[in-house]
């Protein structure tokens, strides 16, 4: 590899992030370009009168991902972000005042089970199994792998057809678990992926296995602290981050890019260019003067996207010493909301809803004795529910509020300091996803591996993507991956 080589990255989510660390620790000269004023993308963080809010991530798994960053680096996680280990991982809530420990304790997760049906503890045991083989053949084997060729997909065929990989994540579940509300339990995780449990391939029932395998943990200080710490480590080897830099436009020059000018005009030259931005916005806009762009971008038009997400961030003046740090607060419905956030046109009356309490571990993210919390509830994309959110949003916080003050937070009205929305508009205009997205495509089998945006483009010979909207997709762990998957290609090729 030539030193004189250099790269640009567009996007300083953690996809954009890891990548850019694995070229910069191979000696090739990186720039990383984030629109907007701080690093993270979904993972932002906002501060507000002593309370700092998580805007995205809040459940880290496979630490060992990140801790590779560091040491090919030749550096020491420890030495940049403490990570705290979460018990339980969440709590799940019904509302019919029942709950579920769901904890890195197999002694405890008997008893519950075998509380609320006994044949399930068998059940779940040969669940677990089989989510231990997916996660060994779909994660560990396969996760940074880029799949470039249908060649790729049909030798992993196999493994997915012994797997039952045409089965959905809830299908899988309910063959070993009889019980509904465990059935809820153990098939939720794909959502935290944009994943619809009904529709999903039973390959991401992997989380469950990565979860129980290395644990949920927390960075001290916040994700913001992981991604502080990510930048920190990218500027010590030499790269050069520029805040505030929203990318244009892709140059190319025939089949090759050239580099990427940004809105000011400024212009940044390269031998490789990886987006990490969505993927409907860079072929649309980012290479919208190139017929590959035109083209590319028409045909991920026509497919699936992920739901979106409404999240409501919110600081009391006090803390709640009954909540745990994650917990799933789970509607009347399950199986029909979860059809109406998929497919609907409209908003839901009743929502399932993830609230984050994240001072049960590290209390100095409010001022002393308050609470920093975020609730988020999933909801239609911008596509399938065109919903006016500048007039709604107020209205579905309120609603949101209310649902909390009764059933988890008493009081919360009298004690709110501080709150502030993202609705999928924002989604749209501050992150550039395709109808607001907050996951990118859908993660279904045929939206999946080969059959997702490759990690590098098929036309263009020198540009790549990384982050959720190519292969192995959404989730921390995910577009860690896909930056493995995506440095291993550049440094082989444009980079070589
Ligand atoms: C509310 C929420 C909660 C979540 N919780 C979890 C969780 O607990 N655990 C988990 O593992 N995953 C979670 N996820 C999913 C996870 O956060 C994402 O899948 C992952 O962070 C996406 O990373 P990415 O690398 O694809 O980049 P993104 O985070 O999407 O970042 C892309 C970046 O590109 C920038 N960009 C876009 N256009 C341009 C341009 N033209 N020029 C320059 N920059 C541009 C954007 O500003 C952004 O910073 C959650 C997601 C959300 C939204």
């Amino acid at each position: 590899m030539k030193a004189s080589r250099r790269a640009v990255v567009v996007g300083a989510g953690f996809g954009g992030l890891a990548l850019a660390i694995r070229l910069q620790a191979r000696g090739v000269r990186t720039t990383l370009l984030e629109k907007r004023d701080k690093p993270g993308g979904r993972a932002y963080v906002y501060e507000d009168q002593g309370f700092v809010f998580d805007a995205g991530p809040t459940v880290i798994t496979d630490p060992s991902a990140i801790e590779e960053l560091f040491t090919l680096a030749g550096r020491r996680m420890a030495d940049y972000v403490e990570m705290l280990p979460v018990a339980p991982f969440y709590r799940l809530c019904w509302e019919d005042g029942s709950h579920f420990d769901y904890a890195n304790d197999q002694e405890a997760l008997d008893r519950q089970i075998h509380a609320r049906n006994p044949d399930d503890v068998a059940g779940y045991r040969r669940f677990l199994a089989y989510s231990k083989a997916v996660f060994e053949e779909g994660y560990l084997k396969l996760g940074s792998v880029p799949f470039l060729s249908f060649r790729d997909m049909i030798q992993a065929g196999p493994q997915l057809a012994r797997l039952q990989a045409w089965r959905s994540v809830y299908g899988i579940v309910a063959r070993f678990i009889q019980d509904e509300q465990l059935r809820q339990a153990f098939s939720f995780h794909s959502l935290l992926v944009g994943g619809n449990p009904f529709a999903t391939s039973s390959i991401y029932t992997l989380i469950h296995a990565l979860e129980r395998r290395w644990g949920v943990w927390f960075p001290r200080g916040g994700t913001g602290a992981l991604v502080r710490a990510l930048v920190q480590l990218f500027e010590d080897i030499g790269g050069r981050i520029e805040l505030n830099a929203p990318v244009a436009r892709i140059e190319t020059g025939g089949a090759r890019v050239s580099g990427v000018r940004l809105e000011d005009g400024r212009l940044f030259p390269a031998d490789a260019v990886a987006s990490n931005a969505d993927v409907v916005h860079t072929y649309a806009s980012l290479l919208g003067q190139h017929p590959r762009g035109a083209a590319q971008a028409g045909a991920l038009r026509r497919k699936r996207f992920s739901n979106s997400l409404f999240v409501l961030y919110f600081g009391l003046d006090r803390r709640h010493d009954g909540l745990r740090h994650h917990t799933v607060c789970f509607g009347p419905r399950y199986r029909e909301l979860i059809q109406d956030i998929f497919g609907g046109a409209n908003l839901a009356e009743d929502f399932s809803l993830y609230l984050h309490a994240p001072c049960v571990t590290d209390p100095s993210l409010a001022p002393p004795g308050c609470g920093s919390h975020y609730v988020l509830a999933p909801v239609p994309h911008l596509g399938h529910a065109p919903i006016d959110w500048r007039a709604e949003g107020p209205r579905y916080r309120d609603r949101i509020f209310d649902y909390l003050e009764r059933r988890y937070l008493p009081g919360l009205r009298s004690q709110l300091v501080t709150s502030r929305i993202f609705t999928p508009l924002d989604f749209r205009d501050e992150l550039n996803a395709h109808l607001g997205s907050a996951f990118s495509l859908e993660p279904i089998l045929t939206q999946s591996a080969w059959f997702r945006p490759h990690n590098r483009d098929a036309v263009l010979a020198n540009l790549y993507l990384v982050g959720a909207g190519t292969h192995p997709g959404a989730g921390v762990p995910g577009v860690i991956g896909s930056a493995k998957a995506t440095a291993g290609l550049m440094l082989e090729e444009a980079l070589s």
